[in-house]
């Protein structure tokens, strides 16, 4: 009988226990699920320097101060504080303590009102996620929540849990923020008066708050330290020690730097809380500073914003960028990114392709440049100063930074090349096809940002290994790979290190302490835009002034509006560094070169100077402007092979340039005459064939619709050696006119590819083949 009714006791026991675990379990799961969602809020965001400084903080999407932290990572005071003062039993009760509840509930009885709630931290946590009112069923609601949470949660969980949602006043939630803006600490290194301020804020955050009521919060922290020392938590020397130190009465200042990197860093990775960049903090505060000054100096000039970046080019990293002088300037637009704004580059592409024309061999800094009115396809580039120079030795040329030399040693090096080199050395913003930019690519006929262009000279700077930029500290160190070779970067460094040039800014011109720097000047047309971009071994400096507005201004020059700022930030930057320079690599060597042309010198060349070449790659051509020439004693003709016999001969040696040069040369008395050739003579000189300088070869020719073809007209015009006086044209095989040597004629197109030949008196003939559409 008595096993009867003990077997139907169990009976009835296990079915009411399964019973109220499925009910549980529906509620749970179906009738009132808790709110995960609203456990974890969104963060605020906090950028730091990569020396742990903080630079910007932005509040969440809620506009709440939260910074998430881990339990493991919250001082072992505060849980001390915490739970002795708010939930003694935490550990051990399963989310509601009966006890308190009953205390709690006879307290209130007794005072006529609420004064104690007898929660648990766990039906805090309910009432954080769920403010509810405080009535019973509000209550009741709060317990259920709390079994809930004990349910899905471990107690450490908990824990978290609580210490990120707590309110410490204002917009201020969870541990995190509030010892962040209270104690400027982190959560894990709290003393023990701070972890009983910490304690005390939550009951009542607008009362307690230090830094409103520094006295009311005072009270309450020694009603925390005075329980904590009763329960024996905190011994005498501690709570006497606690007791005595002083309340905050300030949060923390936001700080406002590097704003605009601070943006672009949270847009990379909006869902972190902590941005570690790379940004070096007193460069950062240093750039500017000095970008502020110097804002000052250019304001007058009708020049109302500038950018900065310095790279490390060791690491690649970012360590200082200033996008605008003021970022609370709204009137010239402070918060546009003047660092990422795609602007035209003006002259500062040049030492690329000087670079190419080294390490492919064309050049050495002594080699001849052209620089003579060209045309190719009908662009016929132009110098700035409107004037052309006939032949430059290449170094002078990018020093001087003329456009024609630099658009002919172009087409030499090839446009795609060119091209290529620039985005793969990280110039994003070329988003266009290479023909599509044609020629004018290396004058800046394009657009790129200051950051991307700094970059690209830190390739140089590192001795042509291009690195991305490496923004975040966290980031692994990008992989390099070789833009260009070593040799012809350093060729290039020497040269945009010479001081002697005319992109000096007229304010440094007599200062003799300027550090090492190689620098390159840039302004574009229009003069919208002017940059200057400088570097040594370690570090590489960009600078861009202008107008966000895209006006211009007769002021903005990258020699005067840029590249001041760019050696102040060098000089405050290196002034207390040992100077450094490059070592000569060992393949680049010293040969004598003429005088004249810049080549080896041969059997007829007068004087001879130093220069630097890549050995094993530049080219060991020898002069050929030196020529010996035989001329006849008595009447002075030239003599050929085939007429030098039988007669007294002279060796006369004759500066004789390339027959696209010599017209030029001659027309500004910058070449002498070649004796003419002895007109008896029956042999035909073979070298020396006419140059067609237009049309040129291939050229495509696109008539425009509706205007007259007489407008239309293409140029004829070919280069041909002194001894020629007359050229005659054929075109497509037919005798089309004949002109004097020097002159052109014009040809009035026909749609249709056509072949164009151009024979001088000698019988000595070029052809060219171009199309018109
Ligand atoms: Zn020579
Ligand atoms: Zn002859």
């Amino acid at each position: 009988m008595k096993r009867l009714l003990s077997n139907r006791l169990v009976r009835f026991a296990s079915v009411t226990a399964i019973a109220l675990i499925a009910v549980a379990l529906v509620l749970d799961r179906w009738v009132c699920p808790l709110p995960t969602e609203k456990l974890s809020r969104p963060p605020a965001h906090f950028v730091y320097s990569r020396d742990g400084r903080l630079l910007n903080s932005f509040a969440s999407s809620d506009f709440y101060w939260r910074k998430p932290v881990r339990l493991d990572h919250i001082s072992p005071h505060l849980i001390q504080c915490v739970l002795a003062s708010e939930d003694r039993w935490f550990r051990w009760h399963p989310g509601v303590n009966p006890v308190s509840l009953i205390k709690a509930a006879i307290d209130n009885a007794r005072a006529g009102e609420v004064v104690r709630g007898g929660s648990t931290m766990t039906m805090q946590i309910a009432r954080m996620i769920e403010p509810k009112e405080r009535t019973v069923f509000g209550k009741l609601i709060e317990m259920l929540r709390a079994f809930q949470l004990e349910w899905h949660y471990s107690k450490n969980e908990l824990l978290r849990i609580y210490f990120n949602l707590v309110p410490y006043g204002g917009n201020i939630e969870g541990i995190g923020a509030a010892t962040h803006f209270y104690f400027d600490k982190e959560p894990s290194q709290l003393s023990w008066s701070e972890a009983a301020i910490l304690t005390a804020i939550p009951a009542s955050p607008n009362v307690f708050r230090p830094d409103l009521h520094p006295k009311a919060c005072r009270k309450r922290r020694d009603l925390v330290l005075t329980n904590l020392h009763r329960l024996g938590l905190l011994n005498d020397s501690d709570y006497r020690d606690a007791e005595a130190e002083e309340i905050p009465v300030r949060r923390l200042d936001r700080p406002f730097c590097a704003p605009h990197l601070s943006q672009t860093a949270l847009a990379v990775r909006p869902n972190e809380t902590e941005l570690h960049t790379t940004i070096d903090y007193n460069l950062q505060r240093l750039c500017e500073r000095l970008a502020a000054n110097y804002h000052g100096r250019l304001q007058p000039l009708g020049i109302n914003n500038l950018a900065v970046v310095v790279i490390d080019n060791r690491s690649g990293d970012l360590l200082a960028m200033v996008g605008s002088p003021d970022f609370n300037d709204t009137e010239h637009h402070g918060q546009i990114h003047g660092a990422l704004a795609a602007r035209s580059p003006g002259s500062t592409l040049k030492p690329f392709v000087y670079a190419l024309g080294f390490e492919s061999g064309v050049i050495t800094p002594s080699s001849r440049l052209d620089d003579i009115p060209v045309s190719y396809a009908g662009y016929a580039p132009k110098n700035y100063d409107e004037k052309y120079h006939g032949v430059v030795p290449s170094a002078e040329a990018l020093i001087q930074s003329f456009n024609v030399p630099a658009v002919n040693l172009t087409a030499r090096v090839g446009l795609k090349e060119f091209y290529d080199l620039l985005k793969a050395g990280g110039l994003g913003s070329l988003n266009r096809k290479y023909y599509q930019y044609g020629l004018p690519l290396v004058l800046g006929a394009c657009e790129v940002t200051l950051l991307d262009l700094a970059n690209l000279y830190a390739a140089l700077a590192r001795g042509g290994e291009y690195r991305a930029v490496r923004e975040f500290v966290d980031d692994t160190l990008p992989t390099g790979y070789r833009l260009l070779s070593t040799e012809s970067c350093y060729l290039v460094s020497e040269i945009l290190a010479n001081l002697q040039r005319p992109d000096l800014p007229t304010s440094w011109e007599f200062t003799r302490d300027l550090p090492t720097v190689a620098w390159k000047t840039g302004t574009s047309y229009g003069r919208k835009d002017a940059w200057t971009i400088g570097y040594n071994p370690r570090y590489t400096i960009g600078v861009w002034t202008g107008n966000f507005s895209g006006e211009g201004s007769a002021y903005v020059v990258g020699a005067e509006t840029a590249a001041p700022l760019m050696f102040e930030i060098f000089n405050t930057l290196t002034r207390n560094q040992e100077p450094t320079w490059y070592d000569r690599p060992p393949r680049v060597r010293l040969r004598d070169v003429c005088t004249v042309s810049g080549m080896p010198p041969g059997e007829y060349c007068q004087s001879t100077r130093q220069d630097v070449y890549i050995e094993g790659v530049s080219s060991v051509a020898v002069c050929d402007v030196h020529r010996g020439l035989f001329v006849d004693h008595h009447t002075g003709y030239q003599l050929c092979r085939a007429c030098l016999r039988g007669k007294t001969v002279d060796t006369v040696v004759f500066e004789q340039w390339p027959a696209r040069l010599t017209a030029w040369l001659i027309g500004q008395n910058a070449a002498t005459s070649l004796p003419e050739h002895n007109p008896d003579c029956r042999g035909i000189i073979a070298d020396d064939a006419p140059v067609i300088a237009s049309p040129e070869a291939e050229a495509v020719y696109e008539l425009r619709r509706g205007a007259p073809r007489e407008y239309q007209k293409i140029l004829l015009k070919a280069s041909v050696s002194h001894e020629s006086k007359k050229v005659h044209w054929f075109l497509d095989n037919e005798l089309f006119a004949t002109c004097r040597a020097g002159d052109g004629v014009f040809y009035l197109p026909e749609p249709g590819r056509h072949e164009v030949m151009a024979l001088d008196d000698l019988g000595r003939s070029t052809t060219v083949r171009f199309e018109v559409r």
